[in-house]
């Protein structure tokens, strides 16, 4: 309401007119789509084709669309003469490539794709999608758990979209030592069996990645079984480092040292995170705690990123339009 009031008096066009701070600001969406017709989880659908098409327009009209290329030249002391933008996608969901692609390559635009190699070219499911599905399907409307502590969720009453939000919030708390108890008893809870795969490819695959690489993509790694690293010993996070490296180079046939954190909270990486990257011959990764990047400021592995999330052309407007005068900020 807040945003289409702006926009009806002339003040998020008062805000558009005002200085850009030279600030790199990154987006970061998930699926494209629509999030109602998913019987898994609706909330990492970040808009419908039509509203990313229209954001690119507007962010191509606005503001500089930076490349990979660019964002490392910045990290080397290149200078900003504004607000510039990089366009990021996790997941690589098969979405990502029938919809987000045609879009980005039609207003000749390149976005970072961040993929978890183990699920590409497959039909597995990833453990968000698991839980939201078994929401969904769930025989009890009122969710008991008593790990990582006791815990009440009303489907009925709440909604299912927020019981989800909070659940998978709950799962990826530092506390969910065990991952597989959490399910386990979720899976119960819900009195549905809980899915591993589908029969139909979610995820995009290696000959669909070349194609948006030959059109102008970039790609980094979102490790190979997006676990969050905190949670894995540093000898294992190594390996999800190094293996998903050497498979993202091998299938597109170029130099991959680039990866955004798996949920990219602050508690989801950590000193012990970086090391590992460091190790394995990563020069950056990306973050998702909110926050835009100043030049002289940005640190090589944290480098803050927005995420999209299903937001009105009113409400996108007005926030990227506020990030750009502030260089932060978020509401
Ligand atoms: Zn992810």
């Amino acid at each position: 309401m807040l945003a289409r009031l702006c926009d009806q008096t002339g003040l998020t066009r008062a805000l558009e007119s005002l200085p850009q701070r030279r600030t790199l600001i990154i987006l970061n969406y998930h699926r494209i789509g629509n999030a109602d017709e998913t019987p898994f989880d609706s909330g990492v659908f970040s808009a419908t084709a039509e509203q990313f098409d229209s954001h690119i327009v507007y962010l191509k009209r606005r503001f500089h669309i930076s490349t990979l290329e660019e964002v490392f030249a910045i990290l080397g002391g290149d200078s900003l003469r504004g607000t510039s933008v990089l366009i990021t996608l996790d997941d690589g969901y098969l979405d990502n490539y029938t919809l987000a692609f045609p879009i980005l390559r039609s207003h000749g635009v390149q976005a970072v794709f961040f993929l978890p190699t183990a699920f590409i070219g497959t039909g597995k499911l990833p453990w968000w999608d698991v839980i939201a599905y078994m929401l969904k399907k769930s025989v009890k409307k009122r969710i008991q758990l008593e790990y990582p502590e006791h815990a009440i969720f009303d489907l009925l009453g709440e909604g299912g979209r927020a019981v989800s939000t909070q659940i998978l919030r709950v799962f990826t708390q530092p506390a969910v030592k065990d991952p597989e108890r959490f399910l386990e008893e979720l899976e119960k809870e819900c009195e549905v069996s809980r899915p591993t795969s589908v029969d139909e490819r979610c995820f995009l695959n290696w000959g669909e990645a070349r194609d948006m690489q030959r059109g102008g993509m970039a790609f980094g790694s979102h490790t190979h079984s997006h676990e969050i690293l905190t949670k894995l010993s540093p000898e294992l996070q190594r390996k999800e480092a190094r293996h998903s490296r050497e498979i993202l180079e091998r299938e597109l046939n170029r130099r991959v040292d680039i990866l955004a954190y798996p949920v990219g909270l602050k508690h989801c990486f950590s000193a012990e995170t970086i090391r590992a990257l460091e190790e394995t011959g990563y020069r950056a990764a990306f973050s998702f705690y909110g926050g835009s990047n100043r030049p002289g400021e940005i640190r090589p592995f944290d480098i803050r990123r927005f995420g999209v999330a299903d937001l009105s052309y009113a409400r996108f407007r007005l926030q990227t339009g506020f990030r750009a005068i502030t260089g932060a900020g978020s509401f």
